[in-house]
C-alpha cells in the first residue's frame, strides 16, 4: 500500500463568473466538477486552503505590466475578445487574479508543509498564458505563478514567515495542447525543467522535439509532441522512459502539474486515445517521483478538458491517487478506448536522442 498524504485544494466561486456561453471553456466545466467531488465525499477528506487574489506586483513577476493592466481595463468596460477564442467579460480579470493567486497560495501551503500536496481547482485555465498576452482561452499563467513563486521571483503578501525559496522545480504539462505559453517564460530559465507532453499537430502547432530551451535555459525544456490516437501504454512509456529518468536527473525540490484532461478519447477538441484510467496512471507516476525526490510535493493546476464527465471524474481521480489511493480503483464510467491505439514509440525513441536519455 502506497503512503498516505495531506492534500489540499483550492477553489471559489468567483472561477464560475468568467464565462461565455457556447464557448468549450465556461463555467459549467468547472461547475460539474465540484458537484461530484462534493457528491462523493471527496472534498471531505481533503484541507481546503485559503488564498487572495494575485496582486499586480505578484502577477508582474510573470506578466508584463502593461499585459495586466490591458486584462483588467478590458474586463473594467465589460469585456471583449483577445484573439478568436480568448473571451474577457466583466468578472475576468478578478476571476483570473484570483485562478493566478489560488496556484501561488497553493504552493506556498505546500512549501510551508501545511499539506503534502495541492491542486488549484481554478478557470480560466493559464498554460497558453505568455508575458505579455493571453491565448487559448488563457490570461495569466497560474502554474508559471507557482514556479516563480516557489523560486522566489514573486512577492509573497502574507503575514506569516515566507518558506525556503527552492533552486530547481519541474513543471509536468500533461493537458494534450502544448504549453506554448509556460515553454516561453521559462525557455531561458536553467531553474524550471519544462516537460510537455502533447498532440501535434494540434493548437498551437508548437512543441517541436527540437524546441529544447535556450541560454542558460538550453536542455531544460523537454517537448514530447505525440500523434494522434496513442492511448494509456503509450503515456505510461513516455513517464516510464522520458518524465522518470529525466526528473531523477535534474533533482527538482518541488512537482508542478498542469492538469488537463482534454487527452481523454471522448474530449472533442482534440484526438488522443487516454482512459480516465489512463490519467490516473500518469498522477500515480508523478505522485510517485514527488515522493522519491521531492518529499511528496506536488502541485497541481487546472487547465483543459472539455467532455463534463470525463473532467470531473478526471479531477477526483487525481485527487484520490493524490491521497495516496492506487491508480488501479480509479473510477472509469465511459471505459477505455476501444480502437487500436498509435504507438509512441518513434517520438520517444526522438526526445530520447535529443535529451540524451538512455
Ligand atoms: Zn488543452
Amino acid at each position: 500500500m502506497s503512503q498516505r498524504h495531506a492534500v489540499g485544494y483550492l477553489y471559489a466561486p468567483i472561477f464560475l463568473a468568467h464565462t461565455l456561453p457556447h464557448h468549450p471553456e465556461h463555467h459549467a466545466r468547472l461547475e460539474a466538477v465540484m458537484t461530484l467531488l462534493r457528491e462523493s465525499g471527496e472534498l471531505d477528506r481533503l484541507a481546503e486552503l485559503p488564498f487572495a487574489p494575485a496582486t499586480a506586483s505578484q502577477l508582474c513577476a510573470v506578466h508584463v505590466d502593461a499585459y495586466v493592466e490591458l486584462v483588467k481595463q478590458l474586463s473594467a468596460r465589460g469585456g471583449a475578445m483577445l484573439g478568436p477564442d480568448t473571451y474577457i467579460n466583466r468578472a475576468s480579470f478578478e476571476a483570473a487574479a484570483a485562478a493566478a493567486g489560488a496556484a501561488l497560495a497553493a504552493t506556498r501551503a505546500v512549501l510551508a508543509g501545511d499539506v503534502q500536496r495541492a491542486f488549484a481547482l481554478v478557470r480560466p485555465p493559464g498554460h497558453h498564458a505568455f508575458a505579455d498576452h493571453g491565448e487559448g482561452f488563457c490570461l495569466f499563467n497560474n502554474i508559471a505563478l507557482a514556479a516563480k513563486y516557489a523560486l522566489g521571483d514573486a512577492p509573497d503578501n502574507s503575514t506569516r514567515a515566507r518558506p525556503p525559496v527552492l533552486e530547481r522545480v519541474m513543471i509536468v504539462d500533461w493537458d494534450v495542447h502544448h504549453g506554448n505559453g509556460t515553454q516561453s517564460i521559462f525557455y531561458q530559465d536553467p531553474r524550471v525543467l519544462f516537460v510537455s507532453i502533447h498532440q501535434l499537430p494540434l493548437y498551437p502547432l508548437s512543441g517541436r522535439v527540437d524546441e529544447v530551451g535556450a541560454g542558460a535555459g538550453w536542455g531544460t525544456t523537454v517537448n514530447v509532441p505525440l500523434p494522434p490516437g496513442v492511448g494509456d501504454d503509450g503515456y505510461a512509456r513516455v513517464l516510464d522512459e522520458i518524465v522518470v529518468p529525466l526528473a531523477r536527473r535534474y533533482r527538482p525540490q518541488l512537482l508542478l502539474m498542469s492538469a488537463g484532461f482534454d487527452a481523454h478519447w471522448l474530449d472533442e477538441l482534440a484526438g488522443m486515445a487516454v482512459s480516465l484510467r489512463g490519467f490516473a496512471r500518469i498522477v500515480a507516476a508523478l505522485a510517485e517521483l514527488s515522493d522519491e525526490l521531492c518529499e511528496g510535493r506536488l502541485v497541481a493546476t487546472l487547465e483543459g478538458g472539455y467532455d463534463h464527465d470525463v473532467l470531473s471524474y478526471g479531477v477526483l481521480n487525481t485527487l484520490r491517487v493524490l491521497r495516496g489511493e492506487s491508480p488501479d480503483v480509479a473510477l472509469d464510467p465511459p471505459g477505455p478506448f476501444t480502437d487500436r491505439p498509435v504507438s509512441a514509440e518513434p517520438i520517444i525513441r526522438r526526445v530520447k536522442a535529443t535529451h540524451e536519455l538512455p
